[in-house]
């Protein structure tokens, strides 16, 4: 069969909202044309984020029922540290509410003023986190992963000459840990070889710098090891996920993505040390070690979803629904961040809108006519999230790659709703000349995409 069907039926629906043209031109001006700040019943097809937006199977909701909300020592947490050390094999695993909580008590923990940790993409709360202490974050994805037409089986691939020259030039106790995200997200969701996962390591160990593996969409990573890396193709997605893990020190993990869950997260380490500092930062801000700031519920249906998301037949129809929409847009000549990654598409919004500058936005531009035009909510991955506005000098540094990424949520949509989100993405692309760019008038000191906002130009 030629069809891949998704490998699930529905059992309980959630009513979408339709609106007019007329509404959502009002609710943009409202929000200063930034889509955080809409309300998520007015959006038609929401692709802000594959973040805590999965549809959780009957068999997770089965599982929150079995939750044992005991304050200390839960059934619950038995069964999620099981589940995890199965997968993941670390010595130490602390829950956290969700992945920031974990990335900023990893870095409170081993990283001060002046240091400097390379990642081949940092994600946005990891690279504030890391700032907020005073450390520098920097990326070091390959030359490839920076250029999106260009085809390549691992663009999330960490540029190791790169990472050598770095450890060279600086002293190596400046380099608290090193980090590899797995999918690469802010450079397009793509994924990471076994084979570099391992040359990092190698790298590393001779300096005694710990690896760390922002594991988000792990399994998405291990799929695609699967399928494109020699010598995987009979391995079990759970053998890969066990591999790529053996190479690490530990790793923060958010069960939004790969957990299959709305909420959760957790910190992982083999150092006993470092797990009982960690431990003792996360009774003050998160709650007791065998809950982390989550209800047994949350334990429970995390521990299910993450042996669910390892079932290959769900990582099949992932990888290929993905791939859809990015096929059929790039058919029409939308570029797009090649080749498709695992959880969404990548618009090039500098290739989309070559006539809006980046001091004025094209990622911004293009999010705003999504939304105008079919009420799809979509988020700028460009110079609006990653911009910096020089303290000393006050000129404005742009993002290397002004992107609109489409993140699908896990078993939510079906083929008809990304069909809707194809038609809309061309008669955007038909008329793109029309559109104009955008300024900001009001920006937070950190994280600002999320509350800015915006006018046209
Ligand atoms: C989502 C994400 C995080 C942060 O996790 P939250 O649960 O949103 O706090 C960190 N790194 C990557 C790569 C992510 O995708």
């Amino acid at each position: 069969m030629k069809t891949i069907i998704e490998p699930f039926k529905i059992k309980m629906v959630e009513q979408i909202k339709m609106t007019t043209r007329q509404e959502r031109q009002r609710y943009l001006e409202e929000a200063g044309y930034n889509l955080f700040l809409v309300k998520a019943e007015n959006v038609l097809i929401d692709l802000l984020t594959d973040s805590g937006t999965a549809a959780m199977s009957a068999e997770q909701w089965a599982a929150a029922m079995r939750g044992d909300e005991a304050y200390a020592g839960s059934r619950s947490f038995e069964r999620f540290e099981a589940v995890v050390r199965d997968i993941f094999g670390f010595k130490h695993i602390i829950p956290t509410h969700q992945g920031r909580a974990a990335e900023r008590i990893l870095f409170s923990v081993m990283c001060k003023k002046g240091d400097i940790v390379p990642n081949n993409t940092h994600f946005d709360t990891t690279r504030a986190n890391i700032e907020y202490l005073g450390a520098e974050a920097v990326d070091l994805v390959i030359p490839e992963g920076r250029q999106p037409s260009l085809l390549h089986p691992f663009k999330g691939n960490m540029d190791t000459t790169a990472l050598r020259e770095l450890i060279a030039r600086l002293h190596p106790r400046r380099i608290p840990l090193g980090m590899i995200t797995i999918t690469n997200n802010s450079g397009g969701g793509q994924p990471v070889s076994m084979a570099n996962i391992r040359e990092v390591k190698q790298i590393l160990s001779q300096y005694n710098i710990p690896l760390y593996i922002d594991a988000c969409r792990f399994a998405e990573n291990a799929y695609f090891i699967k399928l494109r890396e020699e010598g995987y193709s009979n391995r079990s997605v759970k053998e890969i996920a066990r591999e790529m893990f053996s190479y690490a020190d530990g790793c923060t993990f958010s069960a939004k993505k790969d957990g299959l869950a709305n909420i959760g997260g957790f910190l992982a380490t083999n150092n006993d040390v470092l797990a009982q500092q960690e431990k003792d930062l996360l009774i003050l801000t998160e709650g007791f070690p065998t809950y982390g700031g989550l209800a047994g519920r949350d334990l429970d249906a995390i521990a299910v979803g993450l042996e669910e998301v390892l079932h290959e037949d769900y990582l099949q129809y992932r990888i290929v629904s993905t791939r859809y929409l990015g096929d059929h847009i790039a058919r029409e000549g939308v570029p797009i961040v090649q080749p498709p990654g695992g959880h969404a598409i990548y618009i090039d919004a500098r290739g989309f809108l070559p006539h809006i500058p980046p001091n004025q936005f094209p990622g911004q531009a293009l999010v705003a006519e999504l939304y105008l035009e079919a009420g799809i909510r979509s988020v700028e991955i460009g110079s609006v999230m990653f911009g910096r506005i020089d303290k000393e000098t006050g000129e404005e540094h742009f993002a290397p790659m002004e992107l609109v990424r489409l993140a699908i949520p896990r078993r939510v949509y079906t083929q008809s709703h990304i069909d809707y989100v194809v038609e809309a993405i061309i008669e955007v692309f038909k008329r793109r000349e029309s559109i104009r760019g955008f300024k900001i008038v009001y920006q937070a000191p950190f994280l600002r995409h999320f509350t800015a906002r915006f006018e046209p130009v």
